[in-house]
């Protein structure tokens, strides 16, 4: 499938000191796909505003007035970051058969966007992550944080490409089946690996941020986070049955324990029914906390909605 017709999404969230950089670049780096006919002249920059209060939408209107590539779609309020991604790709699915998603910031290189166009055209990948080869410019903080975050996922069950973030490739038929995920929650890092189709990594270093500053405090990091996880793992509350389980089994050791040392004689009064009703009570309260959970996890597995499979081919004749 020659001359793709690719889109990049880019969101912006307070971007107008970030967003002249980040056009001169990807306009320079498009006509020149164009040129080279890696992709076609359908192809287009697609901004999204998500909600800014900086003057990010009339950069992005300005663009599109001096502009062929420039597109913008402009979010009647900040939606936050994996919604102004769909925001994005929903439009850009109707115009063309790949989308990139890149952050307005350019930390992630893209030198390697042709790269990922190939791997599509030419090897027919639905998906192309953009991996990070390593973390050296970001704190140790980000970095040790992000390492433990992805191995807790990864022990939770939930599959994600390490190192990889929202810098990716998809096709419009990738696209079209992400959208049959319903969930408020977007975790779009889990939710795209889900889909299975045949996929490529390319690597990058990634860039410290030139302008402006991150949209992504440690606050929304944190919740951002636990998204990661809720959204897709109901693990922590097969977790407290089995601390139900625990606090029972000890509660038996306790029980011999407490006969030993009463038979023994050196047992204050009231200490071994107190000591037994503890442990006992505890199991008790934990294990139908655990029973209840596994019903809200239950409904919580239904109330998302998510396809039962996604369909990568279909020969029907
Ligand atoms: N962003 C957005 N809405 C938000 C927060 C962020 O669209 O509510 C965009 C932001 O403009 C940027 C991208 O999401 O293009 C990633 O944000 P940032 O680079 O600040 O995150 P970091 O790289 O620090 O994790
Ligand atoms: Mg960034």
């Amino acid at each position: 499938m020659d001359n793709s017709t690719l889109i990049i999404v880019i969101p912006c969230f307070n971007e107008h000191e970030m967003l002249p950089i980040t056009h001169e670049r990807l306009t320079a780096l498009l006509h020149e796909m164009i040129g080279s006919g890696t992709v076609s002249e359908r192809s287009r920059i697609l901004y999204v505003d998500d909600g800014s209060h900086d003057g990010t939408w009339d950069l992005i209107e300005a663009f599109t007035r001096s502009g062929q590539l420039e597109c913008g779609i402009k979010l009647g309020r900040n939606s936050g970051h994996q919604n102004a991604l769909m925001a994005g790709m929903d439009a850009a699915r109707k115009m063309g058969n790949a989308v990139i998603t890149i952050d307005a910031d350019l930390q992630d290189d893209i030198s390697v966007i042709p790269q990922m166009v190939r791997y599509f055209a030419h090897e027919g990948c639905e998906v192309v992550y953009g991996v990070r080869r390593d973390r050296h410019t970001d704190t140790l903080f980000k970095r040790k944080t992000a390492e433990w975050f992805y191995g807790l996922q990864h022990r939770l069950g939930v599959r994600t490409v390490y190192n990889h973030a929202d810098f990716r490739l998809l096709s419009r038929r990738a696209v079209d089946e992400l959208f049959l995920y319903h969930e408020r929650n977007l975790f779009l890092r889990g939710i795209v690996p889900m889909l299975g189709f045949k996929s490529a990594c390319v690597h990058y270093d990634r860039a410290e941020r030139v302008a402006g500053e991150t949209k992504y405090p440690l606050g929304k990091m944190v919740n951002f986070a636990v998204d990661g996880i809720t959204s897709f793992s109901i693990r922590p509350v097969r977790m407290v049955f089995k601390l139900g389980l625990l606090f029972m089994a000890v509660a038996l050791v306790m029980l011999v324990y407490v006969l030993c040392r009463y038979f023994a004689g050196d047992t204050a009064v009231g200490w071994p029914s107190l000591i037994l009703s503890v442990w006992f009570v505890g199991g008790c309260i934990l294990l139908g906390l655990g029973i209840v959970g596994e019903y809200i996890g239950k409904i919580y597995i239904e109330v998302k909605g998510r396809p039962r499979y996604n369909v990568e081919q279909r020969i029907i004749k």
